[in-house]
């Protein structure tokens, strides 16, 4: 059952495709123990920290992630790791489809012709970042704080929302997102997300974050 990622909470979602559903890109192995153990572990981890402040229960993760700063020292850090961890898969899952393309009848693919002068340099930007980026993190495109269409890398499970930016896609570097199948390949696994965006979910994501 598909979520809306504004609706996250603190407990874990249901992956909204089949474990087979990317296959053979991602495969089915990796999709129930990144999804059933590294995400769950996380989202789990978080409520075990918010906890020791009840009345955030309330709150949304992505609240407290947008507020890091504001919400009590002794979980900021908690927070930041494993509010970051379960908020940035619950995003990764909602990008990802098989068979969605890259049309320019889509407002993003639009834009990001026009801000990278062509899909193809914005996937050789997306691809270089994602492959020199050194240690576990996420690559990302979102509309900046400026209003611009920015590829960035966050380090960790460091949040671009943390950061007053909008994400619109998301790439999970960490090696338990593809050493199952493509062992110490980051740049095969990388060439191959290509083949599981969900472009239709992403243009959603751009006309919210510019307000179209
Ligand atoms: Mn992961």
């Amino acid at each position: 059952m598909a979520y809306k990622i504004e609706d996250l909470g603190f407990e874990l979602p249901d992956l909204p495709f089949a474990y087979d559903a990317l296959e053979p890109y991602m495969d089915e192995e990796t999709m129930k123990i990144h999804h059933d153990k590294h995400h769950k572990a996380y989202a789990d981890k978080l409520r075990g920290v918010v906890e020791k402040h009840k009345e955030l229960l309330s709150k949304k993760p992505a609240d407290l992630l947008m507020n890091i700063n504001l919400i009590p020292v002794d979980i900021q850090k908690g927070v930041r790791n494993f509010g970051g961890g379960h908020w940035n898969h619950a995003f990764f899952w909602t990008v990802l489809k098989k068979d969605i393309k890259p049309e320019n009848s889509l407002e993003v693919i639009k834009a990001i012709e026009k801000k990278f002068g062509g899909f193809d340099k914005f996937v050789e930007q997306f691809t270089n970042s994602s492959n020199t980026f050194f240690g576990s993190g996420w690559t990302w495109l979102v509309v900046n704080k400026y209003g611009e269409l920015e590829i960035t890398t966050t380090a960790n499970q460091d949040s671009p929302i943390s950061l007053s930016q909008k994400p619109l896609l998301c790439l999970d570097l960490w090696e338990h997102s593809y050493y199952i199948k493509w062992r110490s390949d980051r740049a095969g696994y990388v060439s191959n997300f290509f083949n599981i965006i969900n472009w239709e979910q992403v243009n959603e994501y751009y006309k919210e974050a510019v307000g179209k």
